[in-house]
């Protein structure tokens, strides 16, 4: 494991003079502090401020006081993980890093999003198993508040409209070590979508922040601007941030290879069906914003109801079960209604809590949903038990306050804080029109 001097003398290597420490917080937002090169081995060891009330912060700034957040007194220490640390050759002078949270007494801090992703991926490992991981990240690009690109979806047309743009980010993030599967232009104007390849969770959740980091300050150059928000225009189609998983014993990817649903095997079964059974609660920290019930509607191809199917772009959990020369390393489940309000650490965290106690009970998939549920009656929809996902925050933020996985693979204070901030921003901005609604989330991630 590379030491923090190891680490500071690689990035002045690379020509980088400061270090930018990257963190995500309950609202979903980024938050950042920027050390000098030099102070890096000195806090990689103590660490740096930061108030733990943020543990509670709500998407207009406010806190959702509850204890042991519910006073202004209390620090935590931000210590960036140098051996992750990555010069950024787009930015130049740049490296970022992702940061842990920890006491004064430097112990972990139970509201710590790394550290919590941490502890899922520990408790995945006492079965013997690991995940894999990737976050499929949508954007809007705005040129002057409008949309930057003018459709339609997918069209070359859209892509020279923004083809410096698009070859920057590319380079960029490759250059930042965050591996490029492909970019492109999505549906509707100004969406554009980057596939990063997939890896072990905390390095997934790292690189999305990066990949935001990365493609603010490549939108910056090319004087555009760029919105993660789960809905960007009133009325418009939503940016997903879709999660694919797989789950792993040693090499053999669990997602294939078996002869049970859709060729899985019975661990890999059983991990889809705890995450579909705990769907609802996961609405929590998957769509964790008022913002993102307007993206998650019936159609829209973001997944509105509890159902699975193979290739299924209607179903909330999407069986991918990869080309034939492939499958053994690229099957995988995608949760479709996943979007750029969630802290990424708590979203793959839950996930996978929700996963492995659906592999220690050997939770059982129904047959897959092939058709739009949408289309369903009543009646197949009871037969199959497919339940529409909640259709606000404050159904999703009451059903991961009641479900007993989260709370017991969160811990009871990280679970109490993420609850209070889910009831409050349900609270304070629930009532809010959709235009008020888009205008409070656009720029926030
Ligand atoms: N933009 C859609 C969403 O809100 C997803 C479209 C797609 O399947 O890529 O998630
Ligand atoms: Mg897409």
């Amino acid at each position: 494991m590379e030491t923090p001097a190891e680490a500071a003398t690689r990035l002045r290597d690379a020509g980088c003079s400061v270090v930018a420490m990257h963190f995500a917080d309950s609202a979903g937002m980024s938050r950042v502090k920027v050390i000098p090169l030099r102070r890096l081995e000195s806090v990689a060891r103590n660490g740096t401020g930061w108030s733990d009330i943020w543990a509670v912060v709500t998407v207009d700034e406010h806190f959702a006081l509850v204890p042991p957040f519910d006073t202004p007194s209390g620090d935590c220490r931000l210590v960036p993980d140098a051996a992750c640390a990555r010069s950024l050759p787009f930015l130049t002078g740049y490296a970022w890093a992702p940061v842990d949270q920890f006491t004064q007494e430097l112990e972990p801090l139970p509201v710590c999003p790394r550290g919590v992703l941490r502890t899922a991926e520990a408790r995945l490992a006492t079965l013997g198993l690991t995940a894999q991981a990737t976050f499929e990240v949508e954007m809007t690009l705005l040129r002057d508040g409008q949309p930057a690109t003018p459709g339609p979806g997918y069209s070359v047309r859209s892509l020279i409209a923004v083809r410096d743009f698009a070859r920057d980010l590319a380079g960029a993030l490759d250059d930042a070590c965050v591996p490029v599967e492909q970019v492109h232009p999505e549906y509707s104007p100004g969406q554009f979508e980057v596939s990063v390849e997939p890896s072990a969770p905390i390095e997934a959740a790292d690189r999305l922040l990066l990949l935001r980091f990365t493609a603010r300050a490549v939108a910056a150059a090319h004087g555009l601007d760029v919105s993660f928000a789960p809905v960007v225009f009133s009325g418009g189609l939503g940016n997903g941030s879709h999660l694919h998983l797989s789950l792993w014993r040693g090499d053999v990817n669990l997602l294939t290879g078996g002869d049970g649903p859709a060729g899985m095997q019975p661990d890999g079964a059983a991990f889809v069906a705890g995450i579909r059974d705990e769907l609802p609660a996961l609405m929590g920290v998957v769509a964790p914003s008022v913002a993102s019930y307007l993206r998650l509607q019936p159609g829209h191809w973001a997944g509105a109801y509890t159902a699975w199917g193979v290739e299924n772009r209607e179903a909330s959990l999407r069986f991918i079960p990869g080309t034939v020369t492939s499958r053994a390393r690229s099957a995988n489940v995608e949760l479709k209604v996943t979007d750029g309000a969630a802290n990424p650490y708590y979203a793959l965290a839950c996930s996978l809590h929700a996963g492995r106690a659906g592999v220690e009970r050997g939770a059982t998939l129904p047959e897959p949903t092939q058709e739009d549920p949408g289309t369903l009656d009543a009646a197949a929809l009871m037969a199959r038990g497919i339940r529409r996902l909640p259709e606000n925050l404050g159904e999703a933020a009451e059903a991961f306050a009641a479900s007993a996985a989260l709370r017991d693979g969160l811990g009871v204070i990280q679970h109490d804080a993420l609850t209070a901030v889910r009831r409050k921003e349900w609270s304070d901005h629930g009532a809010k029109s959709e235009d008020e609604l888009v205008a409070l989330h656009r720029f926030a991630y």
